[in-house]
């Protein structure tokens, strides 16, 4: 129904860019009907994708085995980005109810943050396991400053933070607190560095429209002051993934842009609508699957996500 797109293509910056690509490939449009969708997430063991229809407040499912698609969780607390942790359980940020929750095997929900210090989320965004457990997040503040994606409310913490829970206490600490609106984050994959992307500008007109790295402290629970990586050539930097060579894959206003390690924009997929995250999957953990606005994308690449999950 969907199939091939024409009118995508890719841009290359640098010659290293056409080593990451298969020329031939093209971009997929695997579903379409969503207002803005967000949060991918590729279950290696079920072959399926999960994402979030926002302002729809429901969750979609694609199935790879047969290419469909049905509706995974309605209502979905307007759920945003999602990830899976390395027992293979959804781990998911909600706007409407400020929380990050994750699905237990028998299907019922676990709450593993709501308040900080007392003190409600604002409206959890985007979300990442690291290998020892714990689970960090970034809580903008989008899901309550209109009744579009959330519900209209005043933030309690009164900052836009990026969290840390640990799987020990099962508490939450603050690892950044110098962001106007943290967005999406992911670990390199040596699990040295975190990046995080700063989409303020969207609400304050000189506000960041970049992506900082952290490097992570030898006790593994510590964040760096974080400097600039890159700043967004096209819009904003929301959702994002690493590949196994360092290379970072950034949701942008006109496609993906993909940065090498020194923070060089190497090349870009255009996609005709504003992309919001993105995700590996498949099982060689090769292909790249896009949300973008009201469409999910996917496109082969020659590189592996660092993460299957
Ligand atoms: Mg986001």
């Amino acid at each position: 129904m969907f199939g091939t797109i024409d009118g995508t293509g890719y841009e290359i910056l640098d010659p290293v860019f056409e080593d990451c690509i298969i020329g031939h490939a093209k971009i997929e449009r695997l579903w379409s009907g969503g207002r803005w969708v967000e949060g991918p997430a590729y279950f290696p063991a079920g072959r399926y994708l999960i994402w979030s229809d926002i302002p729809n407040n429901r969750m979609m499912r694609w199935d790879e085995t047969d290419g469909s698609v049905s509706v995974f969780r309605d209502p979905s607390n307007n759920s945003n980005g999602h990830t899976v942790d390395q027992q293979g359980r959804l781990i998911s940020c909600e706007h409407l109810s400020r929380r990050v929750i994750r699905t237990e095997f028998d299907g019922t929900l676990k709450v593993i943050a709501d308040r900080y210090r007392g003190d409600r989320l604002n409206s959890p965004n985007d979300v990442v396991v690291k290998s020892d457990g714990s689970v960090w997040f970034t809580d903008p503040s989008y899901g309550i400053i209109m009744d579009y994606e959330g519900a209209r409310a005043e933030s309690e913490i009164g900052a836009c933070n990026v969290y840390r829970w640990d799987p020990e206490s099962q508490e939450i600490e603050s690892m950044a607190t110098d962001y106007v609106k943290p967005n999406g984050l992911a670990f390199s994959p040596d699990e040295t560095a975190l990046f995080i992307t700063d989409t303020g500008g969207t609400h304050e007109a000189d506000g960041p429209r970049h992506m900082r790295r952290h490097s992570i402290g030898a006790d593994g629970k510590t964040l760096g002051a974080g400097e600039v990586f890159a700043t967004s050539t096209a819009g904003f930097f929301d959702g994002f993934r690493i590949d196994t060579g360092n290379r970072i894959w950034t949701s942008a206003m006109d496609g993906i842009h993909c940065y090498d390690s020194a923070g060089t924009l190497v090349g870009k997929i255009l996609i005709p609508e504003i992309v919001s995250n993105v995700c590996f999957g498949g099982l060689r953990g090769n292909r790249l699957f896009i949300t973008a606005t009201t469409s999910l994308y996917a496109i082969y690449l020659n590189v592996n996500g660092s993460r299957l999950l």
